[in-house]
């Protein structure tokens, strides 16, 4: 056999493997109460072992967050069903996310929505994110800074969707935020309690509505320095 051929089978055959627990993720959100169809296919599409180390590939597609590095994890994939979900479902026509982590998130959501834009604090993590992104072709704006100023250049945005969770909504955010607008987020309360949180904006009135229970890693002021 040519040696091109057995490169040729053994990428074909990872692909597969990878289709086949990516398939078992997928059946697993579904149980889980997952009901968005366009949700479950991306899912079912995308790499999720691209956004998580080398050593860490063969657990991507278990029901379990995953460490990034910089004390930060990739969360579980029914915790970014879920909020795709939740996003998806206002049809949005600008997003941003706080939090991009591992891009995985973003990746996702570029894949359901348009104008998908991201700020993350670590700029070693923007850098990879931006990287693993750009090699997918997924259309989304990203930046290193601290999100809790929001991304005011590319406001108004119809959602503003944490991934870290934050004890106070920082008053930036919900100014860059549509009328009609939602912001999506865990939120902890005073008792260190954290939900997620949807918050509709009503012209100056805000509606606020707790979700369900979850767990994240706080959302934390400033930028990062260098580069890690
Ligand atoms: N959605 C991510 C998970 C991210 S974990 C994924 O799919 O991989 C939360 C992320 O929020 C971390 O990367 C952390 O560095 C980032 N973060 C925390 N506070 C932030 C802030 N103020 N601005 C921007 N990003 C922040």
């Amino acid at each position: 056999m040519l040696a091109s051929d057995m490169t040729h089978r053994a990428r074909r055959g990872r692909g597969m493997t990878s289709q086949r627990t990516r398939d078992r993720m997928v059946e697993r959100l579904a149980d889980q109460g997952i009901v968005d169809e366009r949700v479950l296919a991306v899912m079912a599409e995308e790499p999720r072992h691209l956004f998580v180390d080398e050593a860490l590939a063969h657990r991507a597609y278990e029901d379990t967050s995953l460490p990034l590095g910089f004390g930060q994890t990739l969360s579980r994939p029914v915790t970014v069903a879920r909020m795709s979900e939740l996003v998806h479902r206002e049809a949005p026509g600008r997003v941003l996310e706080l939090g991009t982590g591992s891009g995985y998130q973003t990746l996702i959501l570029s894949r359901l929505v348009s104008g998908v834009h991201s700020v993350e604090r670590i700029p070693a993590l923007y850098q990879r994110a931006a990287r693993r992104l750009e090699s997918l072709g997924a259309p989304a704006r990203l930046r290193a800074a601290d999100g809790r100023r929001g991304w005011p250049g590319a406001a108004i945005f119809d959602v503003i969707l944490l991934t870290a969770c934050a004890s106070a909504l920082p008053s930036a955010l919900l100014e860059q935020l549509s009328d009609g607008g939602v912001l999506i987020a865990p939120l902890a309360t005073a008792d260190g309690e954290q939900w997620l949180t949807r918050v509709r904006r009503h012209g100056h009135t805000l509606e606020q509505q707790r979700l369900e229970p979850v767990r994240f890693v706080p959302l934390l002021e400033g930028v990062v320095q260098g580069t890690g």
